[in-house]
């Protein structure tokens, strides 16, 4: 589909912005300097939008510094009557929000619309969890004393996103805070602006005042920065890759900032001998090639033992066969483009390395007859857990197979890597499941389920896949500080 054409139709709906949102108003770089955003489907340019730096991001901290005042007063109901109408709004918008997605990131379009509903039920859950921030009362050690427990909003808090999830990641950190009643400076990745931008159009009109939700861009290390140098940015919410998360967290210890960390990861999809071959054909398609393997949960490393191997290779290979590559808003597509050059790069070079090691193509194994950056599924079996694509993040369509023999083994090339954050298994034996579950080092694991993410459950990793959990009851603590009142003279 031409990018003009579906750019006039999500005009026509007001949801095209192409300007930065600074204190309630639209704003272009104060420079005037631009940088375009391209349709990796195709190569053609979707828009401008104001690259941005340290004197907009400064001004963005400002207006949230002054709009946290009256915001973090509201009561709990006003907070979340607003989040509820700012979630209807996301719904009824779900098309068009889907639609540019799958613009400026690539994905099929009903994976589009996936996103949307994942990333409105952030909106929706947190609505509800904003009257549910409660604090304590504590007995006295003293008879004449009153000990209580007040749950506050932290501050002013930075949300520093990527562009695999435009949207729902905006929404995984801006839900919470809101409810709490923190305001936010949202610096979305220059690749995927425009669902940043709509999400923050809707968050007006569903009457969030003007300061409360900022939107900054463009010089990444500068917007940074200057979250990182304020006093008045009491907290740092980050997804993205580890390296700058690890950049991030050592910046904020100057202000000793509050830091939460979503990384990436090095999911392992281990097959037992006894699991069910269907389900885990399914499930290793969906984790692996959902999203063009543009996630931090999605399987990097299949581990199969030895006594299904052969079935499961056949299976999985027909189904990798019939995935269908193309631009996502074409009928049937399952696998879009990769964001750009650079992680086309990357995948090739993680298969060269690893054929060069030793490991064999299965299916797949080079760039699309498309060109740009559309990529092969692909399958490579004989990896060894040493070679670079089983230890490094492949975020594109390659499942490296490693075949193992015992349950030990696998557990122990499943743990053998720094990052944490989701693993799988499949079995049909309810006490291994168990035992394995427990052994995992990983903050989200599947049983015989290959990926799973939802509002209502904790999300986060182990290690260096990061700190804090978003989603959830939990999503809430990091955008909180506890108070503890002790009242005198009570007796
Ligand atoms: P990235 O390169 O780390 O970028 C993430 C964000 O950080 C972007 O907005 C980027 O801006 C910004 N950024 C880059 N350098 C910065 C700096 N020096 N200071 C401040 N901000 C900076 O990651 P990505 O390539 O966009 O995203 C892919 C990574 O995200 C993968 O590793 C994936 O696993 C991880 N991820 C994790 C989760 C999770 O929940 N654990 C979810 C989704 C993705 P620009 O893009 O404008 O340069």
């Amino acid at each position: 589909m031409e990018t003009e054409n579906v750019v006039a139709r999500l005009k026509s709906s007001g949801l095209f912005r192409t300007k930065g949102l600074i204190g309630g108003k639209w704003i272009d770089a104060y420079d005037g300097k631009t940088i375009e955003v391209y349709n990796p489907a195709n190569g053609e340019v979707i828009a401008s939008v104001p690259f941005m730096g340290e004197k907009e991001t400064k001004d963005a901290i400002s207006s949230a510094y002054d709009a946290f005042r009256d915001w973090s007063k509201l009561t709990a109901f006003d907070r979340s009557s607003r989040l509820h109408k700012w979630y209807n709004l996301l719904i009824e918008h779900k098309e068009e929000l889907a639609q540019l997605i799958t613009l400026e990131q690539g994905k099929p379009l009903n994976e589009a619309i996936g996103e949307v509903v994942y990333g409105a039920s952030f909106i929706e859950f947190y609505a509800e969890e904003a009257k549910r921030v409660n604090g304590d009362i504590l007995p006295s050690p003293m008879p004449d004393r009153r000990l209580f427990v007040l749950k506050q909003p932290v501050g002013v808090v930075g949300a520093i996103t990527p562009w695999n999830f435009p949207l729902a990641m905006i929404t995984r950190k801006v839900g919470p805070a809101l409810a709490c009643g923190c305001t936010v400076v949202i610096k979305p990745s220059e690749l995927t602006p425009f669902s940043a931008l709509a999400a923050a159009e809707l968050a007006i009109q569903s009457g969030i005042p003007p300061g409360v939700l900022n939107v900054v861009m463009g010089d990444a290390p500068k917007i940074g920065n200057s979250l990182l140098e304020s006093r008045q940015v009491r907290k740092i919410t980050f997804t993205g890759s580890t390296a700058v998360g690890k950049k991030l967290m050592a910046g904020a210890a100057e202000t000793v900032k509050k830091v939460s960390l979503e990384l990436g990861g090095n999911a392992p999809f281990i097959i037992f001998d006894d699991a069910d071959l269907e389900v885990a054909v399914k499930a290793s398609l969906a984790s692996k090639f959902l999203y063009t393997g543009q996630a931090c949960i999605c399987t990097n490393r299949l581990l199969v033992q030895e006594g299904i191997y052969d079935k499961f290779m056949n299976a999985f290979s027909n189904a990798v066969k019939s995935l269908k590559v193309g631009d996502g808003f074409s009928e049937g597509v399952a696998q879009g483009p990769l964001i750009n050059e650079a992680a086309i790069h990357k995948v090739e070079s993680l298969v060269q390395d690893a054929i060069s090691k030793g490991a064999k193509v299965v299916v797949g194994g080079k760039r699309h007859s498309l060109g740009l950056t559309f990529y092969e599924p692909t399958i490579i079996s004989d990896v060894k857990n040493e070679m670079l694509i089983a230890r490094q993040e492949i975020f594109g369509p390659v499942a490296p197979v490693i075949r193992f023999k015992t349950e030990e083994e696998a557990i122990q090339i499943a743990n053998d890597t720094d990052a944490g954050l989701a693993a799988y298994l499949f079995t049909n034996n309810i006490q291994r499941s168990w035992r394995v579950s427990e052994a995992l080092e990983y903050g989200i694991v599947g049983v015989n389920e290959g990926l799973h993410a939802y509002e209502v459950a904790p999300f986060g990793g182990f290690k260096q896949s990061g700190l804090g959990r978003e989603g959830s009851k939990y999503g809430l603590d990091d955008f909180l500080e506890i108070k503890c009142i002790c009242m005198g003279n009570m007796g």
